[in-house]
């Protein structure tokens, strides 16, 4: 077995693309009429939902359609549920898409208890900000986790989201680093940069640390062993060595939401155009991707493109309806002239993946497992579970075969199988605790 772990060696250099120094302010886009809001769906599908179509609803209100589940969204308008329907994301991920008609008179929810900053207010509150701030590190004991990096770098080429918000909004990142401190009791925090520049931050609460120009310096695994110096074995993630990410829009987030009591609805993320134009730009949550393109006029033909994320790493979607979410960071809009189109090519032995991969993964070798939807083989013989979802070998492969969503798929599936084979176990010794006890009971 190969297993190696990544040691950043490539002969490609891709550079992100740093906001100039005077980075301009973020052009606002309003909804128009409706906002959606993705609700994960889980647990029991046959309870009567909390909410139902015609229900109004405030702006900064907690939507949680089930008593029992502990998913939950935040209206980013003020308005009446015009609809509560299914919608399948990506690898077949289940959501109710919760649609509300704007009303333009808004009222604003009541302010949560912010007097008290704690985990679990954060997570009964917080979890559906801009940025979208993971918990769940934090809240489990087992993972031990004593550092946390913000990432104020984004993590995709031509996207400016992050590093927007570590320019303007350090107020609101010093106070989430306090809130942060606070409700998890770790002390180690950094925040990463783009570029090398780390002077001018002043006391924030957080060693600043600048990052390498050239992608994919600004991942987690990358960033474990570039700032911190720790390799994350293969088949082990950034949590299990202790570290936990957060961006700096979700910092931000938490910040200003325990400075007022009110929460934050406001997305910013970046726009590219077709013709490269990048747009900083500020919207709702939940706006549909439409109305941003109809602001800029931007003119989408049959075959093109639009892609949620960066262009390395994000992924393609098929309808104009689809809403920005919390942590939508990027929309870039490709010509079909200038969009590389996946092939039935087989893979011609080029050697061009292998040569870029950072992660030093035989990905020819690979690629041919994930074909045939043997992920196990792949994950144990063929380095899977080492790569760390950079794109480069997608970007580079003569034959146009699409790795990286193949590698995706294979992850998320094993992810699965794993999931479910906990779940029987527990399942299982769940019965044979229950059947001892009885017996022991009856004797
Ligand atoms: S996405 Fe491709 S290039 Fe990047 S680490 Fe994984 S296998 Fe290597
Ligand atoms: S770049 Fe594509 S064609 Fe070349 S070896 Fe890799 S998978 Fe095969």
């Amino acid at each position: 077995m190969l297993k190696k772990s990544f040691l950043g060696l490539t002969n490609y250099r891709i550079e992100y693309e740093l906001l100039p120094v005077k980075v301009p302010v973020p052009e606002k886009v309003s909804a128009s009429k409706t906002v959606t809001l993705f609700h994960p769906k889980n647990g029991d599908l046959s309870a009567a939902p909390a909410f139902q179509t015609g229900d109004r609803v405030k702006t900064g209100q907690k939507i949680a359609l089930f008593a029992d589940d502990p998913a939950y969204v935040i209206s980013s308008v003020t308005g009446n549920i015009s609809s509560i329907s299914p919608y399948t994301g990506d690898f077949g991920k289940q959501f109710n898409a919760i649609s509300i008609n704007i009303d333009e008179n808004e009222e604003i929810e009541e302010p949560f208890d912010n007097q008290t900053a704690s985990l679990d207010t954060a997570v009964a509150h917080l979890a559906f900000l801009p940025g979208n701030p993971a918990y769940s590190a934090l809240a489990e004991p087992e993972k031990a986790i004593n550092t946390i990096v913000i990432t104020g770098a984004d993590d995709d080429l031509l996207i400016g989201t992050n590093q927007y918000v570590v320019s303007y909004a350090l107020n609101d990142i010093k106070r989430g680093i306090g809130i942060l401190k606070e409700i998890s009791g770790v002390e180690q925090i950094v925040l990463v940069t783009a570029g090398e520049s780390v002077q001018g931050y002043g006391h924030i609460g957080a060693e600043v640390k600048g990052l390498d120009t050239g992608y994919p310096a600004a991942l987690p695994r990358m960033i474990m062993k570039d700032v911190l110096g720790e390799v994350v074995p293969a088949g082990s993630n950034c949590e299990d060595m202790g570290v936990c990410f957060m961006s700096a829009e979700a910092v931000a987030s938490i910040g200003k939401a325990f400075g007022s009591g009110q929460i934050p609805v406001n997305k910013i993320l970046t726009l590219v155009t077709k013709d490269g134009t990048q747009r900083l730009i500020e919207t709702t949550i939940g706006t549909p991707i439409r109305d941003i393109l109809d602001k800029f006029d931007v003119s989408i033909n049959e075959e093109d493109r639009i892609i949620l994320g960066g262009p390395m790493r994000g992924s393609a979607i098929y309808s104009l309806d689809h809403p920005v979410l919390p942590d939508t960071n990027g929309i870039v809009i490709l010509d079909r002239n200038d969009a590389a189109y996946a092939s039935d090519y087989p893979c011609i032995n080029c050697g061009d993946c292998v040569r870029a991969c950072p992660a030093q993964i035989q990905v020819h070798m690979l690629v041919r497992f994930l074909e045939a939807g043997q992920f196990e083989e792949a994950a144990d013989n063929y380095d899977l579970l080492s790569c760390i979802d950079c794109g480069i070998c997608s970007f580079v492969c003569v034959s146009r075969i699409p790795i990286l969503q193949y590698i995706k798929l294979a992850k998320y599936e094993l992810d699965r199988a794993k999931a479910s084979e906990i779940m029987e176990t527990t399942e299982t010794t769940e019965v044979t605790e229950a059947t001892e006890a009885t017996e022991a009971t009856d004797a």
